[in-house]
């Protein structure tokens, strides 16, 4: 038995609990799981019943504590923010009859409930409650995330003020950290106020197609290619604005030993970063407008022109037609998303005509080169790739 519990009513809660605990778990329905779900929120409306009068008696004075908040985060072990919510549902819901009838009844999450309470310490409780009669069937609609937009939007109705110092606020606290490490991964985070998440996340989209099923990428790393492909359109679009009087752009030292991968060739040079493997600098240099300087051993300019490296536009076009995208088995990437690569690469003698070169999406081209994959063509002309 349970004890120090004063109520009959928590003992039996607790009992019918250790029942649960009891019963074997094999096929469970979602009914199963939302009525415990609906169970939980009942019980938090019953904590927040008594969390009012617990406050409004000054409960927290028994064992020294200064506030309610801080009696929650010491008994209960709730972070601050935690704590505060529960001491704003506990004040302000039993002044909503509707929201309070609804909680009680489990008709809504306590996230619900503690959006609507939030709202009315911002907007004032008898605003909320002149609102709860659309607030309360969107509560049961939708889920928290999209409910604060609902309460967000009361907000701005009603307290335009407010929301403008808001979103100033949150505009005041962006930031973006791009930093080198020691290893020469640079490492990126983060704030962006709605407007600007928003705008990135729709050309980071724009810009990460469905993957292939062979496509093993977590959706966090094509999203970092993503942001990394929309500089790489920026800096090749040339709509940049100058910097000391010259186009931003990228360049990468290389010997001509590197691109033919000649044992104890060095590593390439990347402007702005650490040493490039042999493999990254022969991608780079495949068919990119990226200019590879390349450099022989004594680091005189050896000058390989750019109808040597990358695809002129004639044939470009003729690969289009002939690959229509990606040309890698199984791939539906669109042209736009390509580059070429070839086969045998030029650094190696091989030529860049419409037999040695391929349109390859971003992520095939590196399978291509660090990822060790190789692509030929077959005896029925069609290409073929094969593992490493
Ligand atoms: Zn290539
Ligand atoms: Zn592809």
């Amino acid at each position: 038995m349970h004890s120090g519990l004063s109520s009959p009513a928590l003992e039996a809660v607790s009992e019918a609990i250790d029942q649960l605990d009891a019963e074997y778990v094999s096929f469970v329905s979602g009914a199963e799981l939302r009525e415990l779900q609906r169970l939980q929120d009942r019980l938090a409306a019953q904590q927040a019943r008594r969390l009012a009068a617990f406050d409004r008696d000054r409960g927290f004075t028994a064992n020294g504590s200064c506030s309610t908040v801080a009696w929650l985060r010491w008994n209960c072990k709730l972070s601050n923010g935690a704590a505060r919510t529960r001491v704003s549902v506990a004040r302000q819901v039993g002044n909503l009859p509707e929201t309070s009838a609804a909680f009680a009844r489990g008709d809504i999450t306590y996230a619900h409930v503690a959006g609507i309470c939030r709202t009315a310490d911002q907007l004032g409780t008898e605003a909320v409650a002149g609102a709860e009669w659309i607030l309360l069937p969107a509560a049961r609609e939708l889920n928290a995330g999209k409910f604060g937009y609902v309460t967000s939007y009361l907000r701005h109705t009603l307290d335009p003020d407010g929301a403008l110092e808001d979103a100033n606020e949150n505009r005041r606290w962006t930031y973006v950290h791009l930093s080198e490490t020691w290893k020469g991964i640079w490492e990126l985070d983060g704030r962006l106020d709605p407007e600007m998440g928003a705008t990135l996340q729709t050309a980071l989209n724009a810009l990460m197609p469905k993957p292939t099923p062979d496509d093993a990428r977590f959706p966090s790393q094509r999203r970092a290619e993503a942001l990394v492909e929309l500089a790489r359109r920026q800096l090749n679009g040339g709509d940049l604005p100058q910097v000391a009087g010259v186009k931003p752009h990228l360049s990468m030292i290389t010997t001509v030993e590197t691109l033919r991968r000649e044992p104890g060739a060095p590593p390439a040079d990347l402007e702005w970063g650490p040493p490039v493997h042999m493999e990254t600098a022969r991608r780079i240099a495949c068919d990119s407008s990226l200019t590879p300087v390349v450099v022989d051993s004594d680091g005189e300019l050896l000058d390989y022109g750019r109808k040597r490296r990358t695809l002129p536009p004639a044939l470009r076009r003729v690969l289009v037609v002939r690959d229509r995208g990606c040309a890698w088995p199984g791939c539906d990437r669109p042209a736009a998303w390509t580059s070429g690569h070839h086969l045998k690469h030029w650094a190696d003698g091989g030529p860049t005509n419409k037999e040695n070169t391929a349109l390859l999406c971003g992520h095939h081209h590196w399978l291509c080169h660090e990822g060790g994959w190789h692509l030929e063509r077959g005896l029925d002309d069609r290409l073929v790739a094969r593992p490493p």
